[in-house]
C-alpha cells in the first residue's frame, strides 16, 4: 500500500510504498526509513490512508467504464441513424412485416426495421428468414 510520508525534520513529504501497515512500523523501529532528501529518520506516516488512497482508485475506475459506456452509446447511434436514414421503420409489426418480405417476394426499395420479441426473432430464424438484433437505445436516453 501506499504511504504519503512526511519528515518532521526538513517539511519533505514523499511516497513510500509498504507491503502492510506493520512494514511501516517495523521499518521505522530498525531505523531503516529515511527522508528523501536529508536523510533524516524522523520520518512519520501521514494521515493519508489506504482508504482514501482506494476510494479515489474507485472513482477513477467508475469514470473511464462510463466513458466507455458512452462511446459505445455513441457507436450504437450511429449505426441507428444509418439504419433510420436507409431502412423502414414498421414498429411491432417487424414480423409480419419480414415475413410478408419473405413469402410473398414483396420487393421493398428500403429494408425494414422494427421492433421484435426474442421468441419472434427465434421464429423467423426458423422460418429461414433471416434478421440482425442490435441494441437499441430510445432518443430519450442519449
Ligand atoms: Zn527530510
Amino acid at each position: 500500500m501506499k504511504y504519503k510520508l512526511f519528515c518532521k525534520n526538513c517539511n519533505n513529504t514523499f511516497d513510500s510504498w509498504f507491503s502492510s501497515s506493520n512494514e511501516f512500523d517495523k521499518l521505522q523501529k530498525l531505523k531503516l526509513l529515511s527522508c528523501h532528501l536529508c536523510e533524516s529518520l524522523e520520518v512519520e506516516k501521514t494521515l493519508m490512508t489506504p482508504n482514501i488512497v482506494n476510494q479515489t482508485n474507485k472513482i477513477k475506475k467508475e469514470k473511464s467504464e462510463t466513458e466507455k459506456i458512452k462511446k459505445i452509446k455513441r457507436k450504437i447511434k450511429e449505426y441507428q441513424n444509418f439504419i433510420k436514414n436507409n431502412f423502414e421503420y414498421v414498429g411491432d409489426k417487424f414480423a409480419y412485416e419480414a415475413r410478408s418480405i419473405h413469402y410473398n417476394k414483396k420487393m421493398n426499395k428500403k429494408g425494414i426495421y422494427g421492433n421484435a420479441s426474442p421468441q419472434e426473432v427465434d421464429d423467423l430464424k426458423n422460418e429461414g428468414i433471416v434478421t440482425d438484433v442490435i441494441p437499441w437505445i430510445n432518443d430519450i436516453e442519449n
